[in-house]
């Protein structure tokens, strides 16, 4: 059994050494456990907090533990009454090639429903965080103008679309002009626009003639500074995720931002929410049947960025911290 575990906590962007694989014999599954055999691996960016020691909304994985992460994963032996051997599963087994499992963490998936492959994605957590964030904190409305960030990645993705589906324009923005050609023939936004163009606050500005009514934050960065001066009056922003900042040291140099900000908020009239996707668990039922329906209806696209083997995994994750990624990131560690 192959697994990677934190070596060593990364001082800016994570490298090779901050991760080590190890064998081990494949476990034995106790009364009341299932022994599990991971198919897909989930790489995600929040995975970049738990390599900190930094406090934050869930706790850091211990130097020498195994890396944390979603999985799609087949039961090979079950010594428990709600589980058999064959099923397909999502569950949370790590960077590893087997897991045991006291079932609590397992739901079954059907396989014939949908590519188990797609419970990581649009069909699972990004896509949820998409769904959840923007309907609850973004509230967009018919004719209104959407922009967001990562644009390509599952959550972006989803957002996007889902905006049209509520009948607002969709402003996707990515890094290159492959990523920003899919934008437009994948997944179908309005417009699409490339954050490493060295005119891009400007292509921006004119992209939203009428202003921007939601912006869904996944990057912070130079995209929220270009983002900023374009909010309209009674904008509404949920604050998904900061990756530009992740990999981050040190607070930037001044000059302080935050006064600014904050009158811009007060005179705009701007809700910010942040949120963490399980805020809304109970909404989880609803996201189920409603993506699934625009899924089949091909309503809603989605891409996946699928690497082969265990051993490929830190260095997949290192890359999706700066875009090297293009589409949800998955590793499949088994057939
Ligand atoms: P993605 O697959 O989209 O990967 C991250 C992407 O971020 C990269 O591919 C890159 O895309 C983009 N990026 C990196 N650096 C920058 C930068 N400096 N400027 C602009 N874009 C940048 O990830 P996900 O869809 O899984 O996640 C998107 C965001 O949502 C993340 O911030 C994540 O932390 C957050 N999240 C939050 C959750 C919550 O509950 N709050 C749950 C799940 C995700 P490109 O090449 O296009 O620049």
């Amino acid at each position: 059994n192959r697994r990677i575990v934190l070596a060593s906590r990364p001082k800016g962007e994570p490298t090779a050494d901050n991760f080590r694989m190890e064998e081990q014999q494949i476990p034995t599954p106790a009364d009341g456990e299932v022994l599990l055999k991971v198919k897909y691996l989930s790489l995600d960016p929040y995975m970049r907090g738990r390599m900190s020691a930094a406090k934050s909304y869930a706790a850091p994985v211990e130097i020498g533990d195994t890396m944390v992460g979603g999985t799609v994963a087949e039961v090979v032996e079950s010594r428990h009454p709600k589980f058999k051997a064959g099923q397909t599963v999502l569950s949370y087994s790590g960077w590893q090639e087997y897991a045991i499992s006291n079932g609590k963490d397992l739901h079954v998936l059907d396989p014939d429903a949908a590519p188990p492959s797609t419970a990581l994605g649009v069909m699972g957590m990004p896509g949820f965080t998409a769904y959840a964030g923007l309907l609850t904190i973004g509230k967009p409305k018919k004719g209104e103008t959407v922009v967001v960030a990562a644009a390509t990645g599952p959550v972006g993705s989803a957002v996007g679309q889902i905006a049209q589906i509520k009948g607002a324009r969709a402003v996707g923005i990515a890094g290159g002009p492959e990523k920003c050609k899919a934008l437009i023939e994948e997944f179908g936004f309005d417009v699409a626009l490339d954050h490493r163009d060295p005119n891009f606050a400007q292509n921006l500005k004119e992209a939203v003639p009428e202003g921007i009514d939601v912006y869904f934050e996944n990057v912070g960065g130079a995209v929220w500074k270009a983002v900023q001066p374009l909010l309209n009056d009674f904008a509404r922003i949920p604050v998904c995720g900061l990756v530009a900042h992740y990999n981050e040291v040190a607070p930037p140099e001044g000059p302080d931002r935050l006064p600014g900000f904050m009158g811009q908020m007060l005179s705009k009239h701007l809700t910010f929410q942040g949120f963490i996707q399980s805020d809304f668990i109970e909404q989880y039922p609803e996201f189920l049947k409603e993506m699934g329906g625009w899924l089949a209806q091909g309503r809603v696209k989605y891409r996946e960025d699928i690497r082969e083997g265990l051993e490929n995994a830190p260095e997949a994750f290192i890359g999706m911290l700066t875009g090297g990624n293009f589409g949800k990131l998955i590793v499949k560690v088994s057939e």
